[in-house]
């Protein structure tokens, strides 16, 4: 049986000690860590990870600023809000939420982000910035799954590191962060040769493709550490549910993430962490 990673628990620890140190922050330079959360459309899933992202900032002490723009906002008028943000004192970290409308180049406005407050690490400076491993910011979702293994006491050095999926959000990132680890790093997709051989090799098993219950027991070493990113609705009844089938991998695992309540909790509190980290570093550019 394997013993369970419980993001929940985890994330709330993590928000905890972002709460205190934002507390000491505040107490010392008298303003709060600012986060900017930018929306485009009436996407409900987005909506609620924006009610979300609110949410939090209120837990851990942070001022925040949310905008709610209608799905037809052209491309000079997004531009314009991010550049008024970027020029905000008290703006430390702006989020636009992806995806955007079909209409509006999502490459430009991501550009557009000072990147001293690209708290979502996608900016190509901080993208490129993570690549020589000498970075501020790390993209929330794969940072999230490093800390749930360091706290977990998963060991990654040495280890072999499959990582399924090769998103510049989640995969390609996620692979880097082991590497840097010093796990040894096999990243896998959907031209994968045998992919259930290489995945069965794994010590640690991230699986990030999308597809709802793909990875079974026999895609699983016995004893590994297994990591589900996957957000999916299953198709039989509609709930959350992640890559991994997880009541055929959890008697085989020693670790494993649960979906809901692994990874999903740590994304936001990552993305905290990483604007309380934007106005640590913009405090300092400004005394
Ligand atoms: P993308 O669709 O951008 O990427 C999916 C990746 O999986 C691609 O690299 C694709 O390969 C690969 N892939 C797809 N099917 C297969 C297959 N059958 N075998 C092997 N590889 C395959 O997805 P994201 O990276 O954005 O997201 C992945 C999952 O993680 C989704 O379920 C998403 O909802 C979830 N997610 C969860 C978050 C959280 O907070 N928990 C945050 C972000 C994402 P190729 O490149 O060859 O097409």
């Amino acid at each position: 049986m394997a013993k369970l990673i419980d993001g929940r628990a985890i994330a709330a620890e993590i928000r905890k000690e972002i709460a205190e140190e934002t507390a000491v922050f505040k107490g010392e330079n008298g303003y709060a860590p600012g986060l900017a959360v930018v929306i485009v459309g009436e996407d409900p899933a987005s909506k609620v990870y924006v009610r979300n992202k609110h949410r939090a900032c209120e837990e851990v002490g942070f001022y925040s600023e949310g905008y709610e723009l209608p799905a037809d906002t052209d491309e000079a008028t997004l531009l314009a809000l991010i550049e008024r943000l970027n020029r905000d004192d008290r703006i430390h970290g702006i989020l636009v939420q992806l995806p955007l409308p079909k209409h509006l180049d999502e490459e430009k406005i991501l550009l557009a982000i000072d990147p001293a407050k690209d708290v979502d690490a996608f900016h190509p400076y901080n993208v490129g910035r993570i690549m020589i491993g000498n970075y501020d910011f790390l993209p929330c979702t794969p940072a999230g799954v490093m800390q749930l293994l360091k706290r977990s006491g998963v060991e990654i050095e040495g280890k072999e590191c499959v990582v399924v999926g090769r998103s510049n959000i989640v995969g390609k990132p996620q692979a880097l962060l082991l590497l840097e680890a010093n796990g040894t790093v096999t990243v896998c997709h959907s031209r994968t040769k045998d992919l259930r051989d290489v995945c069965r090799r794994a010590d640690i098993l991230v699986a990030a493709i999308g597809k709802p219950e793909f990875f079974d027991a026999s895609y699983v070493k016995e004893g590994a550490v297994v990591i589900d990113v996957g957000m999916n609705r299953r198709p039989s009844d509609g709930k959350l549910c992640g890559d991994v089938d997880f009541a055929s991998v959890e008697p085989v695992a020693s670790m494993i993430t649960p979906v809901p309540g692994g990874v999903g909790p740590m994304t936001i509190t990552m993305l905290m962490k990483n604007t309380f980290t934007a106005a640590g570093k913009q405090g300092a550019r400004v005394k």
